[in-house]
């Protein structure tokens, strides 16, 4: 039997955990979970996924290496041939924040290679088989930072903005096929990633008075998932309190 498949990057925690979770629950996906080091978290989310009722499989490689992407992800298309890989969502990404003029060429470039790179280095090589079947979602998250840019942030604005500009753009060549996609842009959204910010002072600045919690992009992303969505591509939709629109 065919079982249809959502791949998401950096599933282990924060926002992508949350996605892979309620695409699970509210779509019965199954789910190939992509994570970097943490074999615990990623454990631990594994087990709150199968109690969906659906397959989870956990797929440990480095998004920012584009030979272990590759490699990890046509091993698991040909030992599958069952299985439909219907939606990805790039998910995974790291921030290293300094002032660009102090930044180390190893902040600038390990960030372009996660959050940007990763983005090519997992999507290219799944797209064939997403295009031969004439269906598929790609949902990039990208982020607030890469609308309107963020003073400290050069490298993860550039990474973020420039993946907006690729969403765009393979939105218009691959539309015909019945593919989308779209791009999903956070604001402040509690995870460990914004751990050390500070939610007292930054929160004077959302209207709507608060961070945002990982459900609730897991919810815009499983809405942009579904099949509800068809006729939404090449857009950038943002969950950000009002802080920015
Ligand atoms: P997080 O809590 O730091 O979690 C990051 C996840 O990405 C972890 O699962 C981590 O895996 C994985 N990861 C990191 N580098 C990876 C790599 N090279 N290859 C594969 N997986 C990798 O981050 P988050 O806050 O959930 O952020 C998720 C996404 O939302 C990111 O793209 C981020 O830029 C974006 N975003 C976040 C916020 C926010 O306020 N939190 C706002 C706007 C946008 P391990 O567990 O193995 O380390």
């Amino acid at each position: 039997m065919q079982k249809k498949y959502a791949l998401v990057t950096g599933a282990s925690r924060g926002i992508g955990k949350a996605i892979a979770v309620k695409l699970a629950s509210d779509l019965h996906y199954n789910i190939l979970l992509n994570y970097n080091s943490n074999d615990n978290a990623a454990l631990e989310t594994q087990v709150l996924i199968k109690a969906e009722g659906v397959d989870c499989e956990l797929l440990k490689f480095d998004v920012s290496n584009p030979d272990q992407s590759k490699e990890t992800l046509e091993i698991w298309e040909k030992n599958n041939p069952e299985s439909h890989l219907e939606v990805i969502v790039n998910n995974a990404g790291i921030t290293k924040d300094g002032l660009f003029l102090w930044m180390k060429p190893e902040d600038w470039n390990s960030v372009i290679n996660t959050s940007l790179n990763g983005f090519f280095h997992v999507t290219q090589p799944l797209l064939k088989n997403m295009l031969t079947r004439r269906y598929g979602r790609i949902i990039n998250i990208v982020s607030l930072s890469g609308l309107k840019g963020n003073a400290g942030q050069v490298n993860y604005s550039a990474a973020k903005g420039a993946l907006i500009a690729a969403t765009k753009a393979l939105a218009q060549e691959i539309g015909k096929r019945k593919v989308t996609v779209n791009a999903v842009a956070p604001g402040f959204i509690t995870s460990d990633m914004s751990a050390e910010f500070d939610e007292k002072e930054l929160k004077k600045h959302i209207p709507l008075n608060r961070f945002g919690e990982a459900e609730e992009v897991g919810d815009l992303v499983v809405f942009l998932a579904s099949k509800k969505a068809s006729y939404i591509t090449g857009e950038v939709i943002s969950i950000n309190g009002g802080l920015y629109s």
